[in-house]
């Protein structure tokens, strides 16, 4: 019988065999992924997935890696980087392939005086991982701006568009972490600008520059956890436990913002749990609040769930 290996060669030749994940992740975490495959179109994904559940091969995609923790064992099955980059522009709507980077969307609504996203200056990641996690900052969430989206049914292979309603966003969630349904593109609701491109650049390097002043740079994921709530910002709650600064291993909690995991060089994936899992244990110890992940961890088959699995 023919092996895994010789017809996924046959079948997409740019398939890439043991590739490390560290270097797509911000964190630059991860051991090898089994296959990976950069999809720049997202008309084969269908076949892909198909191609992986007839095989029994566990799959995982992802966009540009800035909220995912990779195991440093890697991942045994396939990794798929979402790499589309479609983008147009109708009327005051603008249509985006997942892969776009949320930068891109930005710019290229500047370009056509449209307005509804500077908010988002500064926000990592692509359109497909905003949506997935309501994604937002400055107070504008993907919820507010998505109108519909192309989603496709891993398990049924289907293809269908769905209006924002459908996704049941709340804050940092949505129905597609249940689901498991992937992210084709996305159409976002934005309206004619009253203001020249100039100026609206100015408001938007403001807010940039005060969101810079609050957090830290380096190798990081952004906030690592939910906030429990507005008032009780998870950063706070692991300052006022005393975490700020603290490393294990090659990874710290930043001085300046204790919701910033960082991997000062050369961080496992073991470190950066051991400290998660040490901010969850002292927040619930000092507050009685339980502490839930923002950051995706990937195992190596799946993705964990800190609370639930307690350690990968
Ligand atoms: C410095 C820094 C600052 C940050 N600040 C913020 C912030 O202010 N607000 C905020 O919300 N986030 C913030 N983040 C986190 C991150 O930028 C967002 O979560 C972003 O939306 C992730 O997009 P991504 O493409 O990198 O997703 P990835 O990290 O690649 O993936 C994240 C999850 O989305 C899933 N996913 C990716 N693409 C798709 C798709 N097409 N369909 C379905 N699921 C998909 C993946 O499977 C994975 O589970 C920050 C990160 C960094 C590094």
């Amino acid at each position: 019988m023919e092996n895994v290996g010789n017809k996924l060669k046959k079948h997409f030749p740019n398939m890439i065999f043991d590739e490390p994940l560290g270097k797509y992740s911000t964190f630059q975490i991860g051991g090898p992924a089994d296959f990976f495959y950069k999809l720049k179109n997202k008309n084969e994904l269908p076949a892909i997935i198909r191609f992986c559940r007839t095989n029994n091969i566990h799959y995982f995609i992802f966009g540009s890696g800035s909220n995912i923790l990779f195991d440093d064992r890697g991942f045994r099955g396939m990794v798929i980087k979402i790499e589309t980059k479609e983008i147009k522009v109708i009327g005051t709507t603008i249509v985006a392939d997942s892969g776009v980077p949320v930068s891109t969307l930005l710019n290229e609504s500047l370009k056509h005086s449209l307005t509804g996203l500077e908010r988002w200056i500064g926000l990592p990641g692509t359109v497909g991982g905003a949506v997935r996690g309501n994604a937002g900052c400055n107070g504008l969430e993907t919820k507010d701006v998505l109108l519909k989206a192309t989603i496709i049914d891993t398990e049924t292979g289907r293809i269908k568009e769905a209006g924002s309603l459908y996704f049941n966003f709340s804050y940092r969630d949505c129905k597609l972490k249940k689901t498991g349904e992937i992210v084709l593109d996305a159409t976002f609701k934005l309206q004619k600008s009253s203001k020249s491109p100039a100026d609206q650049k100015k408001i938007m390097q403001g807010l940039n520059r005060r969101r810079l002043q609050k957090q830290p740079f380096g190798l990081t994921t952004g906030s690592f956890f939910k906030n429990p709530s507005p008032d009780k910002p998870a950063g706070m709650l692991i300052d006022q436990a005393g975490l700020k600064g603290k490393t294990i291993g090659k990874a710290q909690i930043s001085a300046k913002h204790g919701n910033f995991f960082l991997n000062i060089g050369g961080a496992s994936s073991k470190d950066i749990i051991g400290l998660a899992q040490l901010a969850r244990r002292k927040v619930k110890a000092k507050f009685g609040i339980e502490l839930e992940e923002e950051v995706q961890i990937v195992g190596k088959n799946k993705l964990i769930k800190l609370a639930k699995d307690n350690a990968p």
